[in-house]
């Protein structure tokens, strides 16, 4: 697996100082309430469970699956929910976690789709923000890293479903492709 790895963008250790600090934002945003976590699978998972044992509070964790890539190296710009039943964040104030902020459609999609299941405030965060424009209006409350407009893997972040287990982010090969 790593053989395929063109070069590390954001190391492990660089990783895990930066939730630190996302944590200690996301506390101080949120109180004294019941964090309501919403993890959008399967990008985020790493991210999310690195990040959420950084917060000792009492909260509870959804999963949302949503599908944007289809297996390639960029968005098909069709943003699909893949789940029977959305998770119930009526009257709640919710946090959105994904990978990555590329074109802004997925997180777009999500916090409108949350909005109108009656959630009161959504803030969004990523591990990482593309250096693009965005296609949809969105903003992340919280981001981990600003990197180039380049296709990354690592740290959750696939290349047809694999990859997502390398400790941190870099990018692929060509002849990987
Ligand atoms: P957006 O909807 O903002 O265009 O894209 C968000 C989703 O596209 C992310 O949740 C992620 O799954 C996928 N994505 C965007 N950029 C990359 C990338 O560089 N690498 C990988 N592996 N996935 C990406
Ligand atoms: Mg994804």
């Amino acid at each position: 697996m790593e053989k395929d790895v063109e070069r590390v963008l954001v190391d492990e250790e660089v990783i895990g100082k930066r939730l630190d600090g996302m944590a200690r934002e996301i506390r101080a945003d949120f109180p004294d309430e019941v964090i309501l976590v919403v993890v959008l699978l399967k990008g985020a998972l790493v991210f999310a469970s690195d990040l959420l044992r950084r917060i000792p509070r009492m909260l509870e964790i959804e999963c949302l699956n949503v599908a944007s890539y289809h297996g390639g190296t960029s968005s098909s710009g069709q943003v699909d929910f893949l789940d029977h039943k959305l998770p119930e964040v009526a009257g709640r104030r919710v946090l959105v976690l994904d990978d990555i902020l590329d074109t802004g459609r997925t997180l777009r999609a999500v916090v409108d789709r949350l909005l109108e299941e009656g959630a009161t405030e959504v803030k969004t965060g990523v591990l990482l923000a593309k250096d693009r424009e965005r296609e949809a209006e969105v903003e992340a409350h919280y981001v981990g890293f600003e990197i180039g407009d380049e296709f990354v893997i690592g740290y959750g972040l696939d290349y047809r479903g694999r990859y997502r287990n390398l400790p941190y982010v870099g990018t692929l090969k060509d002849e990987a492709r």
